[in-house]
């Protein structure tokens, strides 16, 4: 059973469909190097990061294995018509699939076929929140770091008295492990 938040946010992206599209239909046209396939009279863009990924990487989510099922044609507003790759739940309800950045784009990492995967949406939104709490632990140990390190020239005798040089190479440990743990929850 899914959790209402993560039901509402599936809902959320919801957009305008023109059809169902088969899987085959759009790989076929990309095997053939193909940068545009026509659908019901509109064209839609078959050359983009996101669907080569799910070309080359495969259709299932690297994160809990679902697998997807079919294209749709869809667009938000006043967008142009793109293909959606969706999976069907256990719940019978359709996730949307995404291409996930292996290493997080703003901390530097490709935005190409070396650094993404196939992944549900549901799993993508669950790691960048990972992401997220993990980089707030970080900036919060920086800025302890930076009061002790300044305590240790002003004050020293104050810093001795509460062993911030100790706790300062303990924290420079404790950052380097959750920093290990990150890289290793990323591969
Ligand atoms: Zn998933």
């Amino acid at each position: 059973m899914k959790k209402a938040s993560e039901r509402r946010i599936c809902k959320k992206q919801k957009a305008e469909r023109l059809c169902k599209v088969e899987m085959a239909t759009v790989f076929d046209a990309m095997g053939k190097g193909e940068v545009v396939l026509k659908i019901a009279d509109v064209k839609v863009k078959i050359a983009s990061i996101r669907l080569k990924t799910f070309f080359v990487k495969g259709q299932v989510c690297i994160g809990c294995g679902l697998k997807a099922t079919f294209f749709a044609v869809e667009r938000h507003k006043k967008d142009a018509w793109h293909l959606n790759l969706y999976g069907i739940d256990s719940d019978g309800d359709e996730v949307l699939f995404t291409h996930d950045h292996v290493y997080n784009r703003a901390a530097g990492g490709a935005n190409d076929l070396t650094n993404t995967e196939t992944m549900c949406f549901v799993c993508n939104l669950k790691k960048s929140v990972v992401e997220a709490k993990e980089g707030a632990v970080l900036k919060h140990l920086h800025l302890v770091q930076d009061a002790w390190r300044e305590t240790i020239v002003r004050e020293p005798k104050i810093a001795e008295l509460m062993d911030y040089e100790k706790r300062l190479q303990w924290s420079i440990q404790f950052e380097e492990e959750l920093k290990g743990k990150m890289d290793g929850s990323q591969s």
